[in-house]
């Protein structure tokens, strides 16, 4: 089994470390390709206007690993293009240091990578971990990996594992044994806090910014951020298929086609 690892905070960062240590005890070749800088909230991307380079570079504990000036989606893509010729049979990313949940998956880098193993036809796991809002220092990633190295390893014994499975996996913080167990969820529902703050440059001309506090959620049963909240590590199969089913129903029953397309 070889297993692809990226993320979206860069290649150096602890959380990628983190899973690739665990992607190893349970695949039978590793390799990074992750991006060189910082591409959290930006979102699922095909960089097609601009060079891409990917350097050789090493994590902290020696690993080899590529580096590129690419979003996390363009690393999948590169290497299903040939740059990694070895075929990849999973692709996970993470670990993100806070939660990827409810409406926050198609802003998500680590979430979006994901995606792009399912367009490729290989499934992908995106793996965060719900940093609480006030927490600052250095993260402990071993309670996440070892949650993420259980998922993977279960994955990979699956013979009919669907080729475009994606599992978003948010895993809480604090250590293993204070952890209820893994909770199969859906999407719940975020929510942001974001506010425009407005400033002036320094020659007078105004810009603005997108901030404010982090994104709360609603607690509800069965979602991503019920399980995280009530101390259960989160597992959700998504899709790429966006489609309003409700919605589709809804238009089908108001003869949408009927009186809005023909007269
Ligand atoms: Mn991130």
């Amino acid at each position: 089994m070889h297993i692809l690892v990226t993320n979206d905070d860069g290649v150096y960062e602890p959380g990628l470390l983190a899973l690739t240590q665990a992607a190893r005890q349970v695949a039978d070749k590793v390799t990074i390709l992750a991006p060189d800088h910082n591409w959290s909230a930006a979102g699922h991307v095909k960089t097609l206007h601009r060079p891409l380079r990917i350097n050789q570079t090493e994590l902290e504990d020696g690993t080899p690993a590529w580096a590129t000036d690419g979003a996390p989606s363009d690393c999948v893509a590169l290497a299903q293009l040939g740059f990694i010729p070895e075929k990849i049979d999973l692709v996970v990313s993470g670990i993100n240091p806070n939660a990827n949940i409810g409406h926050d998956v198609t802003y998500s880098g680590t979430v979006t990578a994901a995606m792009e193993a399912a367009i490729w036809g290989i499934p992908g796991v995106a793996v965060s971990l719900n940093r609480p809002e006030e927490f600052s220092g250095a993260a402990d990633y071993q309670p996440a990996a070892e949650a993420a190295r259980r998922i993977i390893a279960w994955l990979l014994t699956q013979p009919d594992l669907p080729k475009d499975a994606i599992l978003n996996v948010n895993v809480p913080y604090g250590p293993l044994s204070k952890m209820k167990g893994f909770r199969m969820t859906r999407q719940g529902m975020r929510i942001y806090r974001d506010e425009l703050i407005r400033r002036e440059d320094p020659r007078g001309k105004p810009y603005f910014w997108i901030g404010g506090q982090a994104p709360i959620g609603v607690e509800e049963p069965g979602t991503d951020y019920g399980a995280l909240s009530t101390g259960f590590v989160s597992v959700t199969p998504i899709q790429l298929d966006l489609t309003h089913r409700a919605m589709k129903t809804w238009m089908e029953e108001r003869g949408f086609q009927e009186k809005v397309l023909i007269t």
